[in-house]
């Protein structure tokens, strides 16, 4: 595996045979140069035979029209994403409705839950895993007890509810999916972010308390979205004035109708409000007249 920063989700490098490998997720836009270059030194001669994506957030397919330039791989993403990804709808996507890029590509086949695939010689079974994203996919190896969990579940924690803001049960989805992951029990989850863990029950345990957190006080679901998100555009454009952040808040439909329903702030007072909470906390730095990652 290729252990990403924030803003790109991990490689899952899977070599199938001398001649074929695979892999789950591609990472941010940006970062796509660095990810060809990890998947040609991780698969050496191998031909990229396959691109599965987990679900599709600009962090997870952002790769994905570069990895099928250089390696002519096939793209597989889930089925509930087909018809946004075909008529590549933005604003489906969430890609300039949360003030995020991608290179648009085009898949060969969907992945429906229940589906089974073969990776790296293993049996993998593909999950319905709802709630960062209703029409996210986990893979199962039943016989290994591993499990590629995308966003669905992290060490500490889980991608953001982005459903429940749009007025999807999130999260109900979520304690569904947390649910369904328990009784699976692998004794390893490769997560979208960060490292590959195996004290599960622990990390299950903060995800559930997690999400009781939101459930109690749905008001920090929002605040966690524009903290996550505005620290994403941030990594993604490096370095930013704080007039871009006020811009980037009025300006795009998601942010607009979060503040509307949050804090109900004008965008300059909002932008300078969600800098300095994210400074103190250490997410951002300022330098100068610029916001920065911390
Ligand atoms: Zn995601």
């Amino acid at each position: 595996m290729h252990q990403r920063g924030w803003l790109s989700s991990n490689n899952i490098v899977f070599i199938d045979s001398e001649r074929e490998a695979t892999v789950v997720d591609a990472g941010y836009v940006t970062h796509r140069e660095q990810t060809v270059e990890l998947l040609r030194h991780s698969i050496g001669a191998r031909r990229l035979a396959r691109l599965i994506n987990t679900h599709c957030h600009s962090d997870h397919i952002g790769g994905n029209a570069a990895l099928a330039r250089a390696f002519g791989c096939a793209i597989a993403i889930p089925e509930g994403e087909a018809a946004n990804v075909r008529a590549w709808d933005e604003e489906a996507l969430h890609l300039a409705s949360f003030g995020q890029r991608c290179e648009r590509f085009a898949f060969d086949s969907t992945l429906a839950p229940g589906a089974t695939l073969g990776m790296g010689g293993i049996a993998w079974q593909a999950i319905a895993a709802p709630g960062h994203d209703m029409e996210a996919l986990v893979f199962h190896a039943p016989e290994e007890d591993i499990l590629i969990s995308g966003d669905a579940l992290w060490e500490d924690g889980f991608g953001v509810l982005f459903p429940e803001l749009f007025g999807e049960p999130g999260l109900a989805a979520t304690r569904a999916t947390l649910d369904t992951i328990a009784r699976l029990a692998p004794r390893v989850v490769i997560p979208g972010h960060g490292r590959a863990f195996g004290e599960v029950d622990a990390a299950l345990e903060r995800a559930y308390a997690r999400l009781e957190a939101f459930e109690r006080d749905p008001e920090k679901l929002a605040r966690n979205a524009f903290r996550v998100l505005v620290v994403f555009h941030i990594l993604d454009r490096q370095a930013v004035t704080l007039e871009a952040v006020a811009a980037l808040l009025a300006g795009t439909s998601f942010f607009a109708a979060l503040n509307e329903r949050s804090y109900r702030l004008a965008p300059a007072a909002l932008a300078d409000r969600l800098v300095r909470e994210l400074t103190a906390s250490g997410a951002l730095r300022i330098d100068g007249e610029l916001v920065r990652p911390g």
